[in-house]
C-alpha cells in the first residue's frame, strides 16, 4: 500500500513556544501513524524544529527556498541550507507565493530544480483560482503548471516530486472543494502525469490541501486518487492537527 502523507503548513505564525507546543501536540499521533507525517514551521523555527523532532517520526519540510544556488542574494535560503538544517521536504509554488510574490511557472520550475539537486523533495503545489474554476478552466490551469515543471525537469523527476492540488479559492477560506470534485482533479492530475510516462502512476502522490479540517479530513483520505492532506491554518492546533493524522487509516 502507497503510505499516505499528512503535511501541516505553518506559514507565517508563531513562536517558539507554539512551534514546541505543536511539535510536544502531534508527536503521539505521529508516532502512531502508519503514513508520513510533516511539518513546515517558518525558516527561523527549522532549527529548533529539527532538533525536537529527533526522537519521533515527524519530518521537516520548508515552505520556500531560493532559485538560487548560493551567494549574494540578502535574505534568500537555499536549497542547499535548509538540506543542512535536516529539511527532507520543501513547498515550492505554493499559491500564496505565486500570488503575493508574483512566482511565475518558470521560477517554481527552477526552484523544483534546485530541491531535487540538494535532495530535497518538493511538494509542488498547483490549482485554479475561483475565477478559473467558474469559467471552466481548471483542465488548462493545472496543466500548464505541471507541464512547466516536466519540460524543465523531466517526467522522471515526479517520480521524487509530490504534488499537491490546492484550489486557491479553497485555501484560508474556510471552503473547501468537496471529495468528489478534489478527486476528479485529482485523477486528472494522475492522468496528465501518466500521459508523459506510464513509470509514473505507482510512485505518484497527490495531496489534497484547502480548509482541510478534522471533520473532513477522512472524506479526502478515502477518495482513490489522494493521496494525503496538505494542511494549513489546522496545522497550528495541535489536537486538531492529531485528528487528522488519526483520522487516516
Ligand atoms: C495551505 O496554505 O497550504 C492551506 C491548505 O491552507 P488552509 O488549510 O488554511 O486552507
Amino acid at each position: 500500500m502507497k503510505k499516505k502523507m499528512i503535511a501541516g503548513n505553518w506559514k507565517m505564525n508563531g513562536d517558539v513556544a507554539t512551534a514546541l507546543d505543536i511539535i510536544a501536540g502531534i508527536t503521539d499521533a505521529a508516532n502512531q501513524s502508519q503514513h508520513d507525517v510533516v511539518i513546515a514551521p517558518p525558516f527561523v523555527y527549522l532549527s529548533l524544529a529539527a532538533e525536537k523532532i529527533l526522537s519521533s517520526k515527524i519530518q521537516l519540510g520548508a515552505q520556500n527556498l531560493a532559485d538560487q544556488e548560493v551567494g549574494a542574494y540578502t535574505g534568500e535560503i537555499s536549497a542547499k541550507m535548509l538540506a543542512d538544517v535536516g529539511c527532507q521536504y520543501v513547498l515550492v509554488g505554493h499559491s500564496e507565493r505565486r500570488q503575493l510574490y508574483g512566482e511565475t511557472d518558470l521560477l517554481v520550475a527552477q526552484k523544483t530544480i534546485l530541491a531535487l539537486e540538494n535532495g530535497l523533495v518538493p511538494i509542488l503545489c498547483v490549482g485554479e483560482t475561483l475565477e478559473e474554476r467558474e469559467s471552466n478552466q481548471w483542465k488548462d490551469v493545472i496543466t500548464t503548471q505541471l507541464l512547466s515543471v516536466v519540460d524543465h525537469c523531466g517526467i522522471d523527476a515526479f517520480k521524487n516530486i509530490i504534488v499537491a492540488y490546492e484550489p486557491v479559492w479553497a485555501i484560508g477560506t474556510g471552503k473547501s472543494a468537496s471529495a468528489d470534485i478534489a478527486n476528479e482533479v485529482h485523477e486528472f492530475i494522475y492522468y496528465t502525469l501518466s500521459c508523459k510516462s506510464d513509470n509514473i502512476r505507482p510512485s505518484l502522490k497527490v495531496l489534497y490541501g484547502g480548509s482541510v479540517t478534522a471533520e473532513n479530513s477522512a472524506q479526502y483520505m478515502s477518495q482513490e486518487y489522494i493521496d494525503g492532506v496538505l494542511v494549513g491554518g489546522a496545522s497550528l492546533k495541535p489536537s486538531v492537527f492529531s485528528e487528522i493524522i488519526r483520522s487516516v487509516e
